[in-house]
Order: structure tokens, then sequence, then C-alpha cells
């Protein structure tokens, strides 16, 4: 037995790490990646994710992230703008992430990266050069990549699963300026993109599209924006770069389970996947490692399954409202939206409630 081990190194992995370490029961932590990089995220904290950020030391703040508080919703050519109900902010999982593994290294977790794991076969774990470990607790925390032995069901994704992309562009002033202090929202058929301003002025643009538009992919999807997105488009066309796009496939949003086996702690993407147009992904991510993190220290990797319980019946609300969301927001209804969002109070209570927080 090796103590508790947590795969994957994202903000779910890397704030149980911290807070394993804090309550006295350092975790090996395995990433992948050599070093800290962007990933398929659109970079939105909302209130909820600051508040649990600061609960354990990192300051989004300190980080640079943009505050933003408001929300522009563009659907076609109608477009309306309301004051988000709370402090948010724009921050890249570039420095996100690397801030919270130090974090997460200061407090004691050992920190391997650049090794992936390949597979599992209950807590006992093949890496990819070859050694095997076996955890007395294992911290699921893969995210979006599922790991043979404990992957997610093939079909959580649907029969026309969504796909993720992401780019990080340079602005031109105009696009800087327009976006300054804003989330901005383009709903599409079958898809949506958000644009913000990162801590470096970078802007970071996501879509999440059915794969039954992305086509042929990116490039073809672009230039279909015109059609049912020409704000988008424009917007696309203001920055000094084209894009360079990283994808990730088969985004299985609105799953989630309250299952385990004792000693697996499922967390973040790999214990309940909220629509990402609601931008809650990493409060999820955060709630679901200090949650882990409790049950650890109070039952140790016996408290797994109830852990699991109580973390899906926690994230079922926020779960279900950005499903409900997500359909209309995609669907033929979505010109609805921008009127409605103007609507005093109305964008802020839908925002509040798609919250984990509250
Ligand atoms: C298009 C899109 C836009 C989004 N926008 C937002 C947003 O604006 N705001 C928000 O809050 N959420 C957003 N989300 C959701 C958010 O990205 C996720 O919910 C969040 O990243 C989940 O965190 P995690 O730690 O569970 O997983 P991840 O962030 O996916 O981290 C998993 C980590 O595990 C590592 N890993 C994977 N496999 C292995 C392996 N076999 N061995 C070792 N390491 C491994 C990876 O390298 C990675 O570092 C978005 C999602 C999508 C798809």
């Amino acid at each position: 037995m090796s103590g508790p081990i947590v795969v994957g190194g994202g903000p779910a992995g890397a704030a149980a790490a911290l807070l394993l370490a804090r309550a006295g029961t350092p975790p090996l932590l395995v990433e992948r990646s050599r070093e800290a990089r962007d990933v398929v995220c659109g970079g939105f904290l909302g209130w909820d994710a600051l508040a649990a950020l600061d609960r354990i030391g990192v300051e989004a703040a300190a980080l640079g992230a943009r505050p933003i508080g408001r929300l522009r919703l563009i659907a076609g050519r109608r477009s309306a703008e309301s004051r988000l109900p709370g402090r948010a902010a724009g921050l890249s999982r570039y420095a996100l992430d690397a801030a919270l593994l130090r974090a997460a290294a200061a407090a004691g977790a050992r920190i391997e990266r650049g090794l992936a794991v390949r597979a599992a076969e209950g807590l006992r774990l093949r890496l990819a050069d070859g050694a095997e470990l076996t955890a007395d607790a294992l911290f699921l925390a893969t995210g979006k990549h599922d790991l043979r032995g404990l992957a997610r069901p093939r079909e959580a994704g649907g029969d026309d699963p969504a796909v993720g992309l992401r780019a990080r562009l340079r602005p031109g002033r105009a696009l800087a300026a327009a976006l300054a202090g804003t989330i901005e929202l383009h709903l599409l058929d079958r898809g949506y993109a958000g644009l913000l301003v990162q801590e470096d002025g970078s802007i970071n643009l996501c879509l999440s599209v059915k794969r039954s538009r992305l086509g042929a992919g990116p490039e073809a999807l672009l230039a279909s924006l015109a059609a049912d997105a020409p704000a988008l488009a424009a917007r696309i066309a203001g920055a000094e770069d084209a894009p360079a796009w990283a994808a990730i496939a088969a985004v299985p949003y609105g799953w989630r389970t309250g299952e385990t086996m004792p000693g697996l702690f499922r967390l973040g993407d790999q214990a309940a996947v909220i629509a990402s147009l609601a931008g809650d992904g990493v409060a999820i991510a955060l709630a679901s490692g200090r949650l882990a993190a409790a049950h650890h220290a109070r039952a140790g990797a016996g408290g797994a399954p109830a852990y699991q319980r109580a973390f899906a019946a926690h994230a079922a609300r926020p779960l279900r409202l950005a499903s409900g969301l997500r359909t209309i927001a995609e669907g033929p209804a979505r010109a609805l939206l921008p009127p409605l969002a103007g609507v005093p109070g109305l964008a802020g209570l839908l925002a509040r409630l798609t919250r984990i927080g509250g």
C-alpha cells in the first residue's frame, strides 16, 4: 500500500491533494502533462469558484484574474446585457492549475509531473513507464479524459455528443475594449461560444458544439458562423491572429454518478459534468476535492461511497438546471433568451441557481 494517490492535476485533483496534505495524509499526485498548459475551458470563474479558491488560500486576483461583472448574451442579431449577481473573473487554466499545484506541493503533497496513468484495476494503477502502484485510497481526477478500467459509460455523451474547442487570441484594441469586465456568450445552432479577457490581456475563446454541427472541423464551423452568429464571426475577425484550436471530443454534459467502490473517490468531471455554458465546472471540481478530502479525513478510504452519494446530491440541482438552459440555448428558441436576459434580476437568478455554492 502506498497511501492516497490522486490521478490528475486539474482543479479537482490539486484541491484534493492540497486538503489531504493539510489533513495529515499527504498524497502522491500523478499528472501526465510535464508543464502547466492551457486546457479546453472557458476560463470563467464564478463567485463560488473564487470563494472556494480563497478558502484554500489561492487568491485569483493575485494571479492577475480580470474582474467580470457583466454578462452579454447574443443570439443571431439580438443582444442583451445584465449585471452578474456576484464577483466573477477571467483566468487562464495555465495560471490557475499551476497555482493550485504549487499550493498542493507547499502543503506537502508529492507531485509527479510528466507521468501518465495508463489503466486502473480497482485501486491498482499501471503507469506509462510500466511501474505499478497500489493506492489505499484513489482520487480519480482525470477530468475530461477517461482512465481505462474506470471510464465513464461510453453512452454518457449521448447520440450527438458535444465537442469542446478552445483558442487563445490576441485582441485588437476594439475587441479588448468590448470584452472588458464582461463574459460574452454567443448562442448558436447546436452550440455556444464564450469569450473573456484573461490575466495577460489575451482572449479565451471557447466553443462547445454538437458533433453534427462541427461537421468537417473547426475551419468549416468558423465558415458557417456568418449565417447564424455574425457577431461571433466579427469578434474572431477582430483578433490579431487566427485561432489555433485545442479540442476535446464527446463531453458527457449532465452525467453524474453517486456510485463508486470502497476506496475510490471520483472527483470533478469524473463525478459530475455540468453544461459548460453555466461556467461552473471549476467550482464543482474544487467542491468535490474539498468534500472528498473531508470524507477521507473522517472515515479514511471507507468514506468513498458516502462521499460519492453526498456529492451527487449536492451537484444535482445545478447540473439539471444547466442542462435545461443548454437545451434552450442551443435550440430554435435561443433567440428568446437575450430579451429575457435583459429582464432585471432574471439572468442573475439563473446564474445563482446554476452554482454549486448556492
Ligand atoms: C468547452 C468548455 C468550456 C468550459 N468553460 C468553463 C468555464 O468557463 N468555467 C468553468 O468553471 N468550467 C468550464 N468548463 C468545465 C471545466 O473545464 C471542467 O469542469 C473542469 O476542468 C474539471 O476539472 P477536473 O480537475 O475534474 O478535470 P481537468 O481540468 O480536465 O483536469 C484533469 C487533469 O488530469 C490529467 N490527466 C488526465 N488523464 C490522466 C492520466 N491518465 N494520468 C495522469 N494525469 C491525467 C490532465 O492532464 C489534467 O491536468 C468548460 C468545459 C468545456 C468542455
